[in-house]
């Protein structure tokens, strides 16, 4: 039998990316919708102006959707909520004993609420016993979209020791909802700042490296630089990649590391699990954002272009698609995983 979820935020930009996926999933059914009171009280496909290349499921046209003060049905929410209502609303979840999977800010760095790309840290999901025993629910998040590409494009290298890196994105407009950035501002443009970007690349990543004591996170101790960009692509965020590490690497072994990378969710069969989780190119023109970013439906990372860096040792290109792995297809990869651990 599938297990009834909830969609908050249902319909912004990750919220239609949640029931997109979520069309025909062997575990989960979509049967709640959560917006703001503007959308509140009417069928879906009249709150929500629908902007993907699939056709709006039929089973949600007509559904209601329910405001953050009604009580819901399902036990497991995938939150897309506005991080403005986030912190306070998924804190009231959780104590109405629901298991809250989150892609918004605002619980990430909570010291015991996990931060979770399931390849990586699948043992920091084990915090949520603690918070159901203190809260009654739990809240679980998902990184930032940029993080998400650059932890997993450096997870197969990372145990060979990273001493600092470097980061340069150029991210996707869908990055920042809908209805987004005017047009006049981003078309025939490049805008060199996103507010609170640069300090979630720079913060997000030591947790999610960090190792797990039972009790909470001791963070890694990499220091990261990030420069973040946005740029007129629908979908997908590109990152330059310059690495140092704590000893003397080949590209032998970066490669050989990052052609065999697999997590716990490829062992489990997880049904979002892409294979491979990490797509290796030799071109030195590839990974590129429109011909990539849907690679393992869009649950892929790719990385190429891999070459010698004067100032450190070692410089990449990645690609994440931002609201598939970096959003709503990352936050279902980790209910899977949840799922096959026992922990709902
Ligand atoms: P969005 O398109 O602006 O959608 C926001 C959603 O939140 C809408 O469903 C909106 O409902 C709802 N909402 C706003 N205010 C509300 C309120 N007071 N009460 C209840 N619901 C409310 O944003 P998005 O891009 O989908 O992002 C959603 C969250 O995911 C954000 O926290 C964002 O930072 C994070 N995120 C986004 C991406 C990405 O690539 N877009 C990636 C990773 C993480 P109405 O339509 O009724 O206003």
């Amino acid at each position: 039998m599938k297990h009834k979820v909830a969609v908050l935020g249902a319909t912004g930009a990750v919220g239609q990316r949640f029931i997109q996926l979520l069309e025909n999933h062997p575990d989960f059914e979509v049967h709640e919708l959560v917006a703001s009171s503007r959308s509140a009280g009417k069928p879906y496909s009249e709150a929500a102006k629908w902007k993907l290349a699939t056709a709006l499921p039929e089973g949600i046209k007509q559904k209601i959707v329910k405001s953050t003060d009604d009580a819901l049905e399902s036990k497991i929410l995938f939150s897309g909520l506005d991080s403005d209502i986030a912190g306070t609303a998924e804190e009231a979840y959780r104590a109405k004993g629901h298991i809250v999977i989150s892609n918004s800010k605002n619980h990430r760095m909570d010291e015991d609420v996990p931060l979770v790309v399931p390849e990586i840290n699948p043992e920091h999901l084990d915090m949520v016993i603690a918070q159901k025993k203190k809260y009654g629910g739990a809240i679980v998040t998902n990184p930032n979209c940029s993080t998400i590409g650059l932890v997993l494009g450096i997870a197969p290298v990372f145990n060979l020791g990273i001493d600092m890196m470097i980061v340069s994105t150029m991210q996707a407009i869908s990055g920042a909802g809908y209805p987004g950035i005017p047009s006049f501002d981003v078309l025939d443009n490049v805008i060199p700042h996103i507010g609170g970007e640069e300090d979630k690349i720079e913060d997000e990543p030591n947790k999610i490296f960090g190792k797990f004591d039972g009790k909470g996170i001791v963070p890694a101790p990499t220091r990261i630089s990030a420069m973040v960009h946005r740029v007129p692509a629908i979908d997908g965020h590109l990152e330059a990649v310059s690495i140092k590490f704590k000893k003397s690497v080949t590209r032998d072994e970066i490669v050989s590391l990052m052609k065999n990378y697999e997590g716990e969710p490829q062992k489990l069969n997880c049904p979002s699990a892409p294979k491979p989780a990490i797509q290796y190119f030799e071109a030195v023109d590839r990974p590129q954002t429109r011909l990539d970013r849907d690679l393992g439906k869009g649950m892929t990372v790719s990385v190429g272009n891999l070459r010698p860096c004067n100032i450190f040792d070692w410089k990449f290109n990645l690609l994440v698609h931002n609201t598939v792995r970096g959003a709503a297809g990352g936050t279902i990869l980790i209910a899977e995983l949840m799922l096959r651990k026992g922990l709902i």
